[in-house]
């Protein structure tokens, strides 16, 4: 037997793929497999904006392997038994696959590695595809993992990573083994109007664009939310269709203060994936209670759905929360203060708020958007889980001119800069279409600091 099965997960590319490049070890025949399981699905993954966002990372991968002399099989159903039939139909002996963190990846690990043994072939996990450190490489003296970010950014910024690999030249798949046809982006209803095209080859071009210039000005300006400056890659590490050791070692190389930065920023990455591994419940349960009586979605209804709609009366909240809805992606900053209104000055479980983000979020990651939620709410790792964020302060702060109010928010268009963050102080308020603050910011503190419970 010389053939492969090399399971596809979250690390949808061909550069720098241990596990495809273990595969054709040997000049073996490989299998690259993708399998859409229900299970996924069910577990709320299946939002349009990711089903389309993927939709493009099949094909790319696809074609990359086909430039191979390869292809893409994908089938649907049950992982294990997709896994296990695939292997069968081309008499492959080992599947090769990247780990994960989440309940449901270890789960489909176990799994897995039960059926393939029960049928005599053999499962290997590679670390370091979706992250550039390990979960559980680093840990403190007394615990299984790192709570505290700067402690453990010290120790990943001296592990040496290993080096990237290059995408192989060929890759030859066996003929017989069935495939289902690939879904088209154009089947997936809903997506955001401002969806980002998704795939590998689109991925490093970003990159590259990313890399040669845009990063420098990164550690001044990555707040700074009209300026957009960012580097917008986070779907494709999402989708693996980049990979983070690379990433990493291309920024390193590219120098300077920006690039340091934005590899702290891959540093948070891994360090949200290492708690998630090590407290898997963490995804819905509070990682550190503070005895919260949250208001649920029903107690909270209408507060909720303006905070949905991007109609609080908060301009900067709902331009934010406008963006989501159109680009399927938001700013950090947007991220951090709409969360932070939800959670703090609504005073609503946090857990209403990150369904939301998921199913809107191209990026939408259980490890990074949970316990980023949990973070804001300071339920999660956050040394100072009482700070509230003032929206007014922050709009000032990080829109100074109100541009991005205005591009969002175009009710506001007109409205002149010392009222665009504070409609309500305008002298004509009803010539301006926009809602009345649908929270007094010192009531919702009080609500906060008298319904968190005493430590
Ligand atoms: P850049 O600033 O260019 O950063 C580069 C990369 O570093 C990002 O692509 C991302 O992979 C990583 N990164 C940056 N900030 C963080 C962070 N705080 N935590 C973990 N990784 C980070 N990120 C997601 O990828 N998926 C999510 O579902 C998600 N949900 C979030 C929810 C909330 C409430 C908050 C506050 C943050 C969330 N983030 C999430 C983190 C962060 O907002 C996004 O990663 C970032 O805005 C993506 O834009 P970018 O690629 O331009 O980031």
């Amino acid at each position: 037997m010389n053939v492969s099965v090399v399971l596809f997960t979250a690390d949808l590319r061909l550069y720098d793929h241990p596990p495809l490049r273990a595969a054709l070890e040997g000049s073996r025949q490989a299998v690259p497999l993708f399998v859409r399981d229900p299970a996924v699905d069910a577990a709320g993954f299946a939002a349009p904006n990711r089903l389309a966002f993927l939709a493009d990372c099949l094909a790319n991968l696809d074609e990359q392997l086909r430039r191979r002399g390869g292809r893409l099989v994908l089938r649907s159903g049950d992982v294990v038994e997709e896994v296990c039939a695939a292997a069968a139909e081309a008499d492959a002996d080992e599947v090769h696959m990247a780990s994960d963190v989440s309940a449901y990846a270890h789960r489909r690990e176990e799994r897995l590695r039960r059926a393939l043994e029960a049928d005599g072939r053999r499962l290997h996990v590679h670390d370091t595809v979706t992250t550039a450190v390990a979960p559980g490489a680093l840990t403190p003296s007394s615990s299984d993992h790192f709570a505290v970010f700067t402690p453990y950014f010290r120790k990943w910024s001296q592990e040496s990573l290993r080096p990237a690999l290059a995408a192989p030249r060929a890759v030859r798949v066996p003929e017989d083994v069935r495939s289902e046809p690939l879904p088209g982006r154009a089947d997936v209803s809903g997506t955001s109007p401002g969806l980002a095209r998704g795939g590998e080859t689109e991925g490093r071009r970003r990159v590259a664009a990313w890399l040669r210039s845009d990063v420098d000005a990164y550690e001044d300006r990555h707040d700074d939310l009209a300026g957009d400056a960012t580097s917008r890659l986070s779907p494709y590490l999402h989708f693996g269709a980049l990979s983070p050791v690379e990433l990493v070692h291309r920024a390193r190389q590219s120098g300077g203060p920006g690039a340091e930065a934005f590899v702290r920023q891959l540093a948070w990455r891994d360090f949200h994936r290492q708690v998630l591994a090590a407290r898997p419940h963490a995804a819905q349960d509070d990682y550190r209670t503070k005895h919260d009586q949250w208001r649920s979605e029903e107690e909270a209804r209408e507060d909720v759905e303006a905070w949905r709609e991007g109609r609080t009366g908060y301009p900067i909240v709902d331009a934010a929360m406008r963006q989501l809805r159109h680009e399927g992606w938001m700013h950090n900053r947007g991220r951090l203060l709409t969360a932070s209104f939800l959670a703090k000055t609504l005073y609503v479980d946090w857990r209403v708020g990150a369904r939301h983000f998921l199913d809107l979020l191209v990026d939408g990651d259980l490890a990074n958007n949970q316990l980023n939620w949990q973070w804001v709410a300071g339920t999660g790792t956050d040394t100072r889980p009482n700070r509230v964020l003032n929206p007014v302060v922050q709009a000032k702060r990080y829109d100074r001119d109100g541009a991005y109010v205005r591009r969002w928010v175009p009710e506001l268009e007109k409205v002149e800069n010392s009222a665009v963050h504070e409609p309500w102080k305008l002298k004509d308020r009803g010539a301006v279409d926009y809602p009345d603050p649908i929270v007094d910011l010192s009531a919702g503190l009080e609500r906060f600091r008298h319904g968190r419970g005493r430590e």
